[in-house]
């Protein structure tokens, strides 16, 4: 039988770059005795191939079902070429012009391969920290600049021996360009310093490292995209001392743990879960603690749950094979500063807070948290979108400008879009000191470098003291479009879902400039892209000493009493009243009664904190949403999802903007504590009727305006009975939910939603 041949260019659009996709069709090629070439191109990988009809078409079919594992494909187009008689298929070198769009790869955990070499005596790379292939090991924290190839990766500093450049040219090899390819002949290595910055004399650095932990030392290590802190998890005065010289009182700290099966000796684990702590990003996940002899419960105080995270690079899987239950691995940093990257700058910032310093000589370029996330509703939430997920973009349906939206201030991130992409950036953090400012800006200009991109218009939030908004507004020549911050929220959630329309939005969170001034946070939406109606919002309350008043739970309680009970406060008998004394909760009073520094705010998330401080729970807190947390912890969630308790009044105006009353919520709180209910009852009250306040809004809005959407998104659906309650009555009325998956719904998602508003504001 005699075959034809053609030939065919294919177009393959996507992550095909750094991920081992040019081996993996040289490979499926030689298998069927194909010839012709594959070179990278600007928009993604281009082949050319030529040979039987037949064996042109399975491998066309192959492409999307056998592509490497880290490749993430967005389009595949053919065309039928003309013959040009190849000899053989060859990878062609790509020239730099060709490759300024090309998407990048995140940094990938250790794959099984590589982890067996690790431990496998007869391998020349037996524990060797730095063991990598295409299919794994750094990217995103390790390029200043693109093409993704080794002289612009941290990797230039070290030459290739012979065995590591044989494997890096055979396009056979498993690291066949895989940049960072290395051994302990040629790469990177671990050293361990004394904070006099001398080397700590031992044979074996990590060994000796486990050992200083397990006497209870802090040691800074490290790790793919900054340093860690880390201490024995199982050391109760190790733990608190770090919390003390880290100046964190109780915000939870994270863990690792070598395996599941280690993980489940103080937290469970469902399948979702396990999968999630698997999965190649390799995130903390948060866990349901076990009642458990072996993790000390400093390590997240009052906390019903607890960070954890499976080892990610091969160093941290030497560390902890010397048998630590979990070890307290917390980013290097004092308080909210951004992470420690360098060697040098690790030993003159954390050298007040570590012992040691275990360090190596592979540069890291970009900073990268650790990625948080967990699993509500039977679904992936990311809580902080960094390590293993970023720079993946978010494919918007829709091709838009290039646009740099800046964030907001706490947890900020930015985002930077291009066609059909938009690259949301790193955690990088509350934008409270300098530190994070100067990562603010060399990030934004890192990412445009990277991702060839030049914006023409500057997304920011309405606030205009935010130092991100200062920053937007500096910018010259650039078209410069205000988006806010609930609004931002909403079109963020609605980005990620490639939800295109009008939807009603449920925007709930601590914080937001609204376009009144005054600072929204428990706000009804109706929107779309372009421009938003406030429906409905929580009634406006004073917030005594303004900021103080996020930091102190108790002048909210204060002052949603007061506006409750007025002068009868005095009448009744509450912890509040009792904790902070009468003689502060006069000034209290005065202040708002005069006006004095009282800001209005509209927002849930001071409802949740006001109403933990009535309970008495918390009157102050050492970390945003920590009170809220603590009602939440409170709650009793399957008595909330089978909604068999009873629950409080609501009521709202109705004007056209409704405004819902707190009063008859706070009134049935009080009266509740007079009876002698407990903390557990009345939190699960609470939450039970905003959960039913809020689906009940809906349906009068859907009433009127046909919208069957809801959108939900704001840091307070990190509370996941609340999440979970919301979804469920919904799904009940017949409601389509769009929720937040990929993209946080606190405020580190902002960006993203920022730029998609300026996109259709442009576009108008
Ligand atoms: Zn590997
Ligand atoms: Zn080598
Ligand atoms: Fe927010």
């Amino acid at each position: 039988m005699t075959e034809k041949n053609i030939a065919k260019t294919i177009k393959i659009e996507g992550i095909v770059q750094g991920v081992g996709f040019r081996p993996f069709i040289f490979t499926l090629a030689s298998r069927y005795n194909l010839k012709g070439e594959v070179s990278n191109t600007s928009s993604g990988v281009l082949i050319h191939i030529e040979g039987a009809e037949y064996n042109i078409e399975k491998f066309c079919k192959d492409i999307p079902l056998k592509s490497p594992p880290l490749a993430h494909i967005t389009n595949i187009s053919d065309d039928i070429g003309s013959i040009k008689n190849f000899s053989s298929f060859s990878i062609t070198k790509s020239s730099e012009q060709n490759l300024k769009s090309t998407l990048i790869s995140p940094d990938i955990s250790i794959c099984q391969k590589c982890l067996s070499e690790l431990f496998d005596p007869e391998n020349r790379r037996y524990q060797y920290p730095f063991i990598n292939c295409t299919n794994c090991g750094p990217r995103y924290t390790i390029i200043d600049n693109i093409p993704y190839d080794r002289p612009n990766t941290s990797m230039k500093h070290f030459k290739m021996c012979d065995k590591c450049r044989i494997e890096y040219d055979e396009p056979t090899d498993r690291r066949f360009h895989a940049q960072p390819n290395a051994c302990d002949k040629c790469g990177p290595a671990v050293i361990l310093y004394d904070i006099d910055r001398n080397v700590v004399p031992a044979d074996d650095y990590i060994k000796e490292t486990a050992r200083l932990l397990r006497e209870g030392n802090i040691i800074a290590i490290k790790g793919l995209g900054g340093f860690h802190l880390a201490v024995d998890g199982e050391n109760k005065e190790a733990v608190l001392r770090l919390r003390k010289r880290k100046n964190r009182e109780e915000k939870p700290f994270a863990l690792m743990s070598y395996d599941i099966k280690t993980i489940n000796k103080y937290a469970h684990t469902d399948k979702k879960e396990e999968e999630l702590l698997e999965s190649s990003q390799k995130p903390i996940v948060l866990l349901k603690k076990k009642q458990n002899k072996f993790i000390v419960k400093e390590v997240a105080p009052e906390n019903k749950y607890i960070g954890v995270m499976l080892p990610y690079t091969p160093l941290h899987y030497i560390l902890l094979q010397y048998g630590f239950t979990g070890l307290v691995m917390t980013s290097g940093n004092l308080s909210e500063e951004p992470i420690a990257i360098d060697n040098e700058e690790a030993f003159e910032r954390l050298s007040n807070i570590a012992d040691y310093f275990l360090m190596h000589n592979r540069g890291i370029y970009l900073r990268s948290d650790d990625s948080v996330a967990r699993i509500t509703a039977g679904t992936t939430r990311i809580i902080r979108r960094s390590r293993g997920y970023v720079p993946v973009p978010v494919f918007l349906e829709r091709k838009v400008p290039q646009i740099l939206a800046c964030g907001g201030e706490l947890k900020n991130t930015v985002c930077l879009t291009k066609d059909n992409n938009a690259f949301l950036s790193q955690h990088i953090g509350d934008m409270e000191n300098v530190a994070a400012y100067d990562f603010f800006r060399m990030t934004i200009e890192h990412m445009k470098q990277i991702l060839h991109i030049e914006p023409e218009i500057i997304a920011h939030d309405l606030h205009p003291d935010y130092m991100s908004t200062r920053y937007a507004i500096e910018q010259h020549n650039k078209k410069i479009i205000p988006v806010q911050h609930h609004h931002a929220h909403i079109a963020s959630c609605m980005a990620e879902n490639n939800f295109a329309g009008n939807a009603i939005g449920l925007s709930f969170d601590g914080t937001g400039y609204g376009t009144d001034g005054n600072i929204w946070g428990g706000e009804v939406l109706i929107t779309a892209y372009d421009n938003f109606k406030r429906a409905a919002h929580l009634e406006y309350l004073p917030m005594p000493g303004s900021t103080s008043a996020i930091k102190e739970p108790w002048r909210m309680a204060l002052s949603y009493l007061y506006d409750t009970f007025k002068e009868d406060i005095w009448n009744l008998d509450l912890p509040v009243i009792r904790k902070v004394g009468k003689e502060n909760a006069r000034i209290i009073l005065e202040m708002i009664s005069k006006n004095i520094n009282s800001p209005l705010t509209s927002s849930l998330g001071r409802l949740f904190d006001g109403v933990a401080a009535i309970l008495g729970i918390r009157m102050n807190v050492n970390f945003e949403g920590q009170a809220a947390m603590a009602l939440e912890m409170l709650a009793d969630d399957k008595a909330v999802l089978k909604s068999k308790t009873k629950i409080y009044d609501f009521s709202w105006t109705e004007d056209e903007v409704r405004r819902i009353s707190v009063r008859p919520i706070i009134k049935g709180v009080v009266s509740d504590m007079g009876k002698g209910a407990d903390a557990t009852y009345i939190s699960t009250k609470f939450h039970l009727t905003l959960i039913r306040l809020f689906s009940e809004i809906c349906k009068t809005i859907r009433a009127e305006n046909e919208l069957n959407n809801v959108v939900l998104s704001g840091g307070v659906f990190q509370n996941s009975i609340l999440l979970k309650g919301i979804i469920g009555e919904l799904e009940k009325n017949n409601f389509k939910i769009f929720t937040h998956k990929n993209v946080p719904a606190n405020d580190g998602g902002l960006s993203l939603g920022q730029a998609v508003v300026a996109a259709a504001i442009a576009e108008r």
